[in-house]
Protein backbone atom coordinates (compact mmCIF):
# COMPACT_ATOMS: atom_id res chain seq x y z
CA UNK A 1 0.00 0.00 0.00
CA UNK A 2 1.18 3.43 -0.98
CA UNK A 3 0.71 5.92 1.81
CA UNK A 4 1.09 9.72 0.47
CA UNK A 5 3.60 11.82 2.72
CA UNK A 6 3.88 14.63 1.05
CA UNK A 7 4.03 16.50 -2.47
CA UNK A 8 6.79 18.50 -4.19
CA UNK A 9 4.73 21.59 -4.59
CA UNK A 10 7.61 24.04 -5.38
CA UNK A 11 10.16 21.88 -6.95
CA UNK A 12 9.00 20.74 -10.41
CA UNK A 13 13.06 20.41 -11.55
CA UNK A 14 13.47 17.88 -8.63
CA UNK A 15 10.56 16.33 -10.37
CA UNK A 16 11.52 16.77 -13.89
CA UNK A 17 14.98 15.14 -12.75
CA UNK A 18 13.14 12.66 -10.66
CA UNK A 19 11.56 11.51 -13.86
CA UNK A 20 15.16 11.14 -15.66
CA UNK A 21 16.54 9.83 -12.31
CA UNK A 22 15.93 5.65 -9.47
CA UNK A 23 17.47 3.04 -10.87
CA UNK A 24 15.56 -0.42 -10.73
CA UNK A 25 17.99 -2.16 -8.21
CA UNK A 26 17.83 1.35 -5.54
CA UNK A 27 13.77 0.87 -5.94
CA UNK A 28 14.14 -2.66 -5.05
CA UNK A 29 15.85 -1.93 -1.92
CA UNK A 30 13.21 0.54 -1.04
CA UNK A 31 10.92 -2.12 -1.85
CA UNK A 32 11.79 -4.53 0.87
CA UNK A 33 10.22 -2.82 3.84
CA UNK A 34 9.07 0.53 5.28
CA UNK A 35 11.02 2.78 3.54
CA UNK A 36 10.56 6.21 2.00
CA UNK A 37 10.69 6.52 -1.59
CA UNK A 38 9.25 8.88 -4.72
CA UNK A 39 6.21 7.94 -6.50
CA UNK A 40 5.88 9.50 -9.55
CA UNK A 41 2.58 11.15 -10.68
CA UNK A 42 2.58 12.61 -13.61
CA UNK A 43 5.90 13.46 -15.66
CA UNK A 44 6.37 16.47 -13.82
CA UNK A 45 5.12 15.84 -10.37
CA UNK A 46 6.53 13.37 -7.69
CA UNK A 47 5.33 12.08 -3.89
CA UNK A 48 7.07 11.38 -0.95
CA UNK A 49 5.94 8.40 -0.48
CA UNK A 50 6.09 5.53 2.46
CA UNK A 51 5.99 1.82 0.95
CA UNK A 52 4.84 -0.50 4.15
CA UNK A 53 5.20 -3.63 1.95
CA UNK A 54 6.35 -4.57 -1.21
CA UNK A 55 4.08 -4.15 -4.19
CA UNK A 56 4.13 -3.70 -7.80
CA UNK A 57 5.93 -0.27 -9.07
CA UNK A 58 2.65 1.44 -10.51
CA UNK A 59 4.76 3.16 -13.66
CA UNK A 60 7.93 1.92 -15.33
CA UNK A 61 10.51 3.52 -13.77
CA UNK A 62 13.69 4.03 -16.19
CA UNK A 63 16.41 5.51 -15.55
CA UNK A 64 15.69 7.20 -12.46
CA UNK A 65 18.94 7.54 -9.76
CA UNK A 66 17.64 9.98 -7.36
CA UNK A 67 16.68 8.52 -3.70
CA UNK A 68 14.76 10.59 -1.09
CA UNK A 69 15.19 9.65 2.70
CA UNK A 70 13.92 10.73 5.47
CA UNK A 71 16.61 13.69 7.29
CA UNK A 72 19.48 12.15 8.85
CA UNK A 73 19.79 12.31 12.38
CA UNK A 74 23.48 12.76 14.34
CA UNK A 75 23.12 12.38 18.10
CA UNK A 76 27.20 13.07 18.51
CA UNK A 77 28.69 16.27 16.65
CA UNK A 78 30.81 19.51 18.27
CA UNK A 79 29.77 22.35 16.98
CA UNK A 80 32.27 24.22 19.13
CA UNK A 81 29.84 27.37 19.92
CA UNK A 82 30.03 29.22 22.41
CA UNK A 83 33.95 29.14 23.03
CA UNK A 84 35.75 27.95 20.12
CA UNK A 85 34.31 29.28 17.09
CA UNK A 86 37.65 29.11 15.84
CA UNK A 87 37.25 25.70 14.95
CA UNK A 88 33.79 25.70 14.25
CA UNK A 89 30.53 27.54 14.51
CA UNK A 90 26.76 26.72 14.70
CA UNK A 91 26.68 28.12 11.51
CA UNK A 92 28.98 26.50 9.67
CA UNK A 93 28.48 23.34 11.31
CA UNK A 94 24.75 22.85 10.32
CA UNK A 95 25.47 24.31 6.83
CA UNK A 96 28.22 21.28 6.87
CA UNK A 97 24.96 19.01 8.46
CA UNK A 98 22.78 20.27 6.22
CA UNK A 99 25.08 19.25 3.43
CA UNK A 100 25.38 15.60 4.65
CA UNK A 101 21.59 15.24 4.54
CA UNK A 102 21.30 15.66 8.13
CA UNK A 103 18.41 17.69 9.69
CA UNK A 104 18.84 16.70 13.41
CA UNK A 105 22.06 16.88 15.02
CA UNK A 106 22.36 16.97 18.96
CA UNK A 107 25.45 18.98 20.06
CA UNK A 108 28.16 17.56 22.61
CA UNK A 109 28.83 20.05 25.41
CA UNK A 110 32.43 20.34 25.74
CA UNK A 111 32.23 24.22 25.14
CA UNK A 112 32.93 27.32 27.09
CA UNK A 113 30.68 28.00 29.47
CA UNK A 114 29.32 24.19 29.68
CA UNK A 115 25.79 23.99 30.18
CA UNK A 116 25.69 22.85 33.47
CA UNK A 117 23.38 25.56 34.50
CA UNK A 118 20.42 26.90 32.60
CA UNK A 119 22.36 30.57 32.48
CA UNK A 120 25.19 28.81 30.79
CA UNK A 121 22.79 26.82 28.44
CA UNK A 122 20.91 30.40 27.27
CA UNK A 123 24.30 31.38 25.78
CA UNK A 124 24.03 28.01 23.26
CA UNK A 125 20.52 27.92 22.98
CA UNK A 126 20.53 32.02 21.40
CA UNK A 127 22.92 31.30 18.92
CA UNK A 128 21.36 28.32 17.79
CA UNK A 129 18.10 30.40 17.80
CA UNK A 130 19.69 32.56 15.35
CA UNK A 131 22.08 30.67 13.37
CA UNK A 132 21.65 26.98 13.11
CA UNK A 133 20.00 25.94 9.34
CA UNK A 134 18.45 22.72 10.78
CA UNK A 135 17.62 21.41 14.07
CA UNK A 136 20.38 21.58 16.61
CA UNK A 137 19.60 20.15 19.68
CA UNK A 138 22.23 20.70 22.31
CA UNK A 139 23.05 17.84 25.37
CA UNK A 140 23.26 19.70 28.88
CA UNK A 141 26.77 18.02 30.80
CA UNK A 142 26.05 15.96 33.33
CA UNK A 143 28.89 17.35 36.02
CA UNK A 144 29.83 20.95 36.31
CA UNK A 145 32.51 22.06 33.74
CA UNK A 146 32.70 18.68 33.04
CA UNK A 147 34.93 17.97 35.67
CA UNK A 148 33.09 14.79 37.18
CA UNK A 149 32.94 16.05 40.42
CA UNK A 150 29.50 17.75 41.09
CA UNK A 151 26.43 17.14 39.13
CA UNK A 152 24.86 19.75 36.92
CA UNK A 153 21.67 21.65 37.14
CA UNK A 154 20.21 18.70 35.81
CA UNK A 155 16.20 19.40 37.20
CA UNK A 156 16.88 23.15 35.32
CA UNK A 157 18.64 22.02 32.03
CA UNK A 158 16.17 19.13 31.51
CA UNK A 159 13.54 20.67 29.52
CA UNK A 160 15.57 22.14 27.59
CA UNK A 161 18.71 19.98 26.38
CA UNK A 162 18.56 16.73 24.66
CA UNK A 163 19.78 14.70 27.24
CA UNK A 164 22.96 14.77 29.34
CA UNK A 165 26.79 13.95 28.80
CA UNK A 166 30.17 14.86 29.62
CA UNK A 167 31.43 13.64 26.23
CA UNK A 168 35.28 14.20 25.72
CA UNK A 169 35.81 13.25 29.11
CA UNK A 170 34.41 9.79 31.22
CA UNK A 171 33.30 9.83 34.39
CA UNK A 172 36.02 8.25 36.38
CA UNK A 173 34.17 7.89 39.81
CA UNK A 174 31.15 4.99 40.23
CA UNK A 175 29.61 6.85 42.89
CA UNK A 176 29.26 10.16 40.53
CA UNK A 177 28.19 8.33 37.87
CA UNK A 178 25.41 6.54 40.08
CA UNK A 179 24.05 9.48 41.41
CA UNK A 180 23.89 10.93 37.79
CA UNK A 181 21.83 8.08 36.40
CA UNK A 182 19.40 8.22 39.42
CA UNK A 183 19.03 11.65 38.74
CA UNK A 184 18.47 11.14 35.20
CA UNK A 185 16.11 8.58 35.72
CA UNK A 186 14.02 10.30 37.78
CA UNK A 187 13.88 12.69 34.91
CA UNK A 188 13.10 10.63 32.59
CA UNK A 189 16.67 11.49 30.71
CA UNK A 190 19.53 9.25 28.79
CA UNK A 191 22.61 9.24 30.41
CA UNK A 192 24.98 9.44 27.28
CA UNK A 193 28.23 8.51 27.54
CA UNK A 194 32.05 8.58 26.83
CA UNK A 195 33.51 5.94 28.49
CA UNK A 196 37.53 6.80 29.21
CA UNK A 197 39.44 5.51 31.94
CA UNK A 198 42.42 7.70 32.78
CA UNK A 199 43.91 5.63 34.92
CA UNK A 200 44.98 3.89 31.31
CA UNK A 201 45.40 6.15 29.10
CA UNK A 202 49.32 6.47 30.39
CA UNK A 203 49.90 9.53 27.43
CA UNK A 204 48.36 7.19 24.88
CA UNK A 205 47.33 8.82 21.38
CA UNK A 206 47.11 5.88 19.04
CA UNK A 207 45.33 2.44 19.37
CA UNK A 208 47.82 0.67 21.70
CA UNK A 209 48.67 -2.47 18.78
CA UNK A 210 50.79 -3.23 16.44
CA UNK A 211 51.10 0.30 14.53
CA UNK A 212 52.15 1.98 18.06
CA UNK A 213 54.75 -0.73 18.38
CA UNK A 214 56.04 -0.44 15.02
CA UNK A 215 56.22 3.29 14.80
CA UNK A 216 57.48 4.42 18.73
CA UNK A 217 54.07 5.22 19.68
CA UNK A 218 51.96 5.69 22.66
CA UNK A 219 49.34 3.54 22.92
CA UNK A 220 45.74 3.67 24.44
CA UNK A 221 44.44 0.00 25.35
CA UNK A 222 40.70 -1.04 24.66
CA UNK A 223 40.00 -1.44 28.18
CA UNK A 224 40.32 2.40 28.65
CA UNK A 225 36.80 1.85 26.95
CA UNK A 226 35.60 -1.18 28.16
CA UNK A 227 36.23 -0.97 31.31
CA UNK A 228 34.05 1.74 32.16
CA UNK A 229 31.34 0.85 30.02
CA UNK A 230 31.34 -2.65 31.85
CA UNK A 231 30.62 -0.38 35.14
CA UNK A 232 28.17 1.44 33.32
CA UNK A 233 26.09 -1.39 32.25
CA UNK A 234 26.36 -2.47 35.46
CA UNK A 235 25.14 0.69 37.13
CA UNK A 236 22.39 1.21 34.29
CA UNK A 237 20.84 -1.95 35.58
CA UNK A 238 21.17 -1.14 39.21
CA UNK A 239 19.16 2.16 38.35
CA UNK A 240 17.28 1.55 35.48
CA UNK A 241 18.62 4.28 34.32
CA UNK A 242 18.25 4.70 29.62
CA UNK A 243 22.23 4.77 28.66
CA UNK A 244 23.08 5.13 25.94
CA UNK A 245 27.38 4.76 24.95
CA UNK A 246 29.04 6.93 22.85
CA UNK A 247 31.61 6.05 19.98
CA UNK A 248 32.64 2.53 20.81
CA UNK A 249 35.51 1.66 18.69
CA UNK A 250 36.61 -2.32 20.36
CA UNK A 251 35.51 -5.76 20.14
CA UNK A 252 35.09 -6.24 23.67
CA UNK A 253 32.88 -3.33 23.66
CA UNK A 254 30.07 -4.94 21.37
CA UNK A 255 30.26 -8.02 23.09
CA UNK A 256 29.74 -6.01 26.74
CA UNK A 257 26.83 -4.24 24.78
CA UNK A 258 25.02 -7.03 23.26
CA UNK A 259 25.20 -9.27 26.47
CA UNK A 260 23.54 -6.40 28.33
CA UNK A 261 21.12 -6.26 25.73
CA UNK A 262 20.28 -9.88 25.88
CA UNK A 263 19.90 -9.34 29.89
CA UNK A 264 17.39 -6.51 29.48
CA UNK A 265 19.06 -3.15 30.37
CA UNK A 266 18.04 -0.51 29.02
CA UNK A 267 21.29 0.27 26.97
CA UNK A 268 21.65 1.74 23.09
CA UNK A 269 25.32 2.31 21.58
CA UNK A 270 26.62 4.51 18.51
CA UNK A 271 29.40 3.94 16.49
CA UNK A 272 31.03 6.33 13.86
CA UNK A 273 31.99 5.67 10.34
CA UNK A 274 35.78 5.62 10.29
CA UNK A 275 35.79 2.42 12.89
CA UNK A 276 33.94 0.84 10.62
CA UNK A 277 36.21 1.37 7.64
CA UNK A 278 39.43 1.65 8.94
CA UNK A 279 41.69 0.24 11.42
CA UNK A 280 45.32 0.25 12.50
CA UNK A 281 46.76 -1.17 9.14
CA UNK A 282 45.00 2.26 7.59
CA UNK A 283 47.24 5.03 9.85
CA UNK A 284 49.84 7.43 8.50
CA UNK A 285 52.23 9.90 10.86
CA UNK A 286 48.99 12.35 10.27
CA UNK A 287 47.23 14.25 12.41
CA UNK A 288 43.88 13.55 10.62
CA UNK A 289 43.96 9.78 11.56
CA UNK A 290 43.93 10.93 14.89
CA UNK A 291 40.76 11.12 17.23
CA UNK A 292 39.56 9.08 20.52
CA UNK A 293 38.87 6.81 20.78
CA UNK A 294 41.11 5.78 18.13
CA UNK A 295 41.47 3.64 15.25
CA UNK A 296 41.29 -0.02 16.63
CA UNK A 297 42.55 -3.06 15.30
CA UNK A 298 41.21 -5.40 12.28
CA UNK A 299 39.38 -7.52 14.57
CA UNK A 300 37.31 -4.78 16.69
CA UNK A 301 36.52 -3.14 12.96
CA UNK A 302 35.26 -6.72 12.10
CA UNK A 303 33.56 -7.00 15.24
CA UNK A 304 32.00 -3.39 15.14
CA UNK A 305 30.43 -4.43 11.83
CA UNK A 306 29.11 -8.20 13.53
CA UNK A 307 27.39 -5.32 15.56
CA UNK A 308 25.65 -3.37 13.22
CA UNK A 309 24.44 -6.17 11.70
CA UNK A 310 22.80 -8.03 14.22
CA UNK A 311 21.34 -4.89 15.69
CA UNK A 312 23.99 -4.79 18.81
CA UNK A 313 25.05 -1.47 17.86
CA UNK A 314 21.54 0.67 16.83
CA UNK A 315 22.97 4.04 15.40
CA UNK A 316 25.67 5.50 13.46
CA UNK A 317 27.01 9.15 14.76
CA UNK A 318 29.44 11.15 12.86
CA UNK A 319 31.47 12.56 16.46
CA UNK A 320 32.30 15.50 13.81
CA UNK A 321 34.74 17.23 15.69
CA UNK A 322 36.44 19.73 13.93
CA UNK A 323 40.01 21.75 15.12
CA UNK A 324 41.87 24.31 13.18
CA UNK A 325 44.32 23.43 10.32
CA UNK A 326 47.40 24.21 13.15
CA UNK A 327 45.62 21.96 15.55
CA UNK A 328 45.73 18.95 13.06
CA UNK A 329 49.31 19.80 11.92
CA UNK A 330 51.34 17.94 14.26
CA UNK A 331 51.45 14.31 13.34
CA UNK A 332 50.09 11.67 15.55
CA UNK A 333 51.30 12.89 18.57
CA UNK A 334 51.21 16.61 18.41
CA UNK A 335 47.94 16.61 17.01
CA UNK A 336 44.49 17.68 18.82
CA UNK A 337 41.75 14.70 18.63
CA UNK A 338 39.18 14.86 16.77
CA UNK A 339 37.99 14.53 12.76
CA UNK A 340 35.31 15.84 10.98
CA UNK A 341 32.60 13.83 9.42
CA UNK A 342 28.67 14.86 8.43
CA UNK A 343 29.54 15.83 4.72
CA UNK A 344 31.02 12.08 3.93
CA UNK A 345 29.13 9.46 6.62
CA UNK A 346 26.76 8.87 4.14
CA UNK A 347 28.88 8.24 0.90
CA UNK A 348 31.15 6.76 3.16
CA UNK A 349 28.96 4.21 4.45
CA UNK A 350 27.34 4.04 1.36
CA UNK A 351 30.09 2.71 -0.67
CA UNK A 352 31.75 0.94 2.16
CA UNK A 353 28.80 -1.20 3.63
CA UNK A 354 25.86 -0.82 0.55
CA UNK A 355 27.56 -1.12 -2.38
CA UNK A 356 29.61 -4.23 -1.43
CA UNK A 357 26.29 -5.22 -0.23
CA UNK A 358 27.47 -5.65 3.73
CA UNK A 359 24.07 -3.91 4.77
CA UNK A 360 20.89 -3.09 3.01
CA UNK A 361 19.96 0.79 2.12
CA UNK A 362 17.29 -0.07 4.34
CA UNK A 363 19.87 -1.09 7.40
CA UNK A 364 21.75 2.56 7.10
CA UNK A 365 18.47 4.60 6.82
CA UNK A 366 17.91 2.77 9.97
CA UNK A 367 21.20 3.68 11.90
CA UNK A 368 21.33 6.99 10.15
CA UNK A 369 17.53 8.52 10.71
CA UNK A 370 15.30 5.71 11.89
CA UNK A 371 17.21 4.27 15.23
CA UNK A 372 18.61 7.71 16.81
CA UNK A 373 15.17 9.90 16.57
CA UNK A 374 13.12 6.37 17.81
CA UNK A 375 15.86 5.96 20.90
CA UNK A 376 16.10 10.23 21.97
CA UNK A 377 12.34 10.30 21.41
CA UNK A 378 12.55 12.98 18.26
CA UNK A 379 9.38 12.60 16.26
CA UNK A 380 9.86 12.17 12.44
CA UNK A 381 8.80 15.14 10.72
CA UNK A 382 7.69 14.55 7.07
CA UNK A 383 8.96 17.35 5.69
CA UNK A 384 12.82 16.56 6.89
CA UNK A 385 13.69 14.93 3.52
CA UNK A 386 17.22 14.60 2.05
CA UNK A 387 18.04 14.01 -1.73
CA UNK A 388 20.86 12.02 -2.88
CA UNK A 389 21.85 10.84 -6.52
CA UNK A 390 23.57 7.04 -5.61
CA UNK A 391 25.52 6.34 -8.94
CA UNK A 392 27.57 9.69 -9.03
CA UNK A 393 31.37 8.67 -7.90
CA UNK A 394 33.51 11.30 -7.22
CA UNK A 395 36.78 12.04 -4.97
CA UNK A 396 36.52 13.55 -1.01
CA UNK A 397 38.31 17.23 -1.06
CA UNK A 398 37.61 19.04 2.42
CA UNK A 399 38.14 22.25 0.16
CA UNK A 400 34.60 21.71 -0.82
CA UNK A 401 33.61 21.51 2.69
CA UNK A 402 31.12 23.88 4.20
CA UNK A 403 32.68 22.68 7.66
CA UNK A 404 35.74 24.92 8.95
CA UNK A 405 37.42 21.58 9.80
CA UNK A 406 38.59 19.78 6.92
CA UNK A 407 40.76 16.87 8.44
CA UNK A 408 39.23 13.68 7.66
CA UNK A 409 41.81 10.62 7.05
CA UNK A 410 38.91 9.68 3.90
CA UNK A 411 40.88 12.50 2.25
CA UNK A 412 41.01 11.64 -1.62
CA UNK A 413 39.17 8.73 -1.05
CA UNK A 414 36.44 7.70 -4.03
CA UNK A 415 32.83 7.41 -2.69
CA UNK A 416 29.41 7.40 -4.44
CA UNK A 417 26.59 9.10 -3.67
CA UNK A 418 26.30 12.82 -3.86
CA UNK A 419 23.67 15.14 -1.80
CA UNK A 420 21.58 17.32 -3.92
CA UNK A 421 19.18 18.67 -1.66
CA UNK A 422 18.34 18.59 2.06
CA UNK A 423 14.78 20.10 3.54
CA UNK A 424 14.50 20.85 7.38
CA UNK A 425 10.86 21.45 8.49
CA UNK A 426 9.46 22.28 4.33
CA UNK A 427 12.83 24.93 4.47
CA UNK A 428 15.43 24.28 1.50
CA UNK A 429 18.71 24.06 3.58
CA UNK A 430 20.96 22.70 1.34
CA UNK A 431 21.29 22.30 -2.55
CA UNK A 432 23.85 21.30 -4.73
CA UNK A 433 24.95 23.76 -7.36
CA UNK A 434 24.56 22.03 -10.40
CA UNK A 435 20.79 20.78 -9.18
CA UNK A 436 19.70 24.34 -8.52
CA UNK A 437 20.85 25.38 -11.99
CA UNK A 438 18.46 22.90 -13.55
CA UNK A 439 15.87 24.29 -11.19
CA UNK A 440 15.83 27.39 -12.58
ZN1 LIG B 1 33.73 11.28 23.08
ZN1 LIG C 1 32.63 13.58 20.76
Amino acid sequence: MYKKITRFSRLSALTLNLVNGIKERVFKELLKGSFYGVKMRNKIRASLIKIDQAVDLPIALDSIQNCIFPGFCDVHVHFREPGFSYKETIKTGSLAAARGGYTTVFTMPNLNPVPDSIEHLRQELSIIENDAVIEVLPYGSITVEEKGEKLSDLESLSKNVVAFSDDGKGIQSEDMMREAMLKAKALGKIIVAHCEDNSLLKGGYIHDGVYAKEHGHRGICSESEWGPIERDLRLAKETGCAYHVCHISCKESVELIRKAKAEGVDVTCETAPHYLLLDENDLKEDGKFKMNPPLRGKEDKEALIEGIKDGTIDMIATDHAPHSEEEKAKGLEGSAFGIVGLETAFPLLYTGLVKTEIISLEKLIDLLSINPRKRFGIEEDEEDYTVWNLEEEYEINPDDFASMGKATPFEGKKVFGKCLMTVCHGQTVFMEDDFSDINE
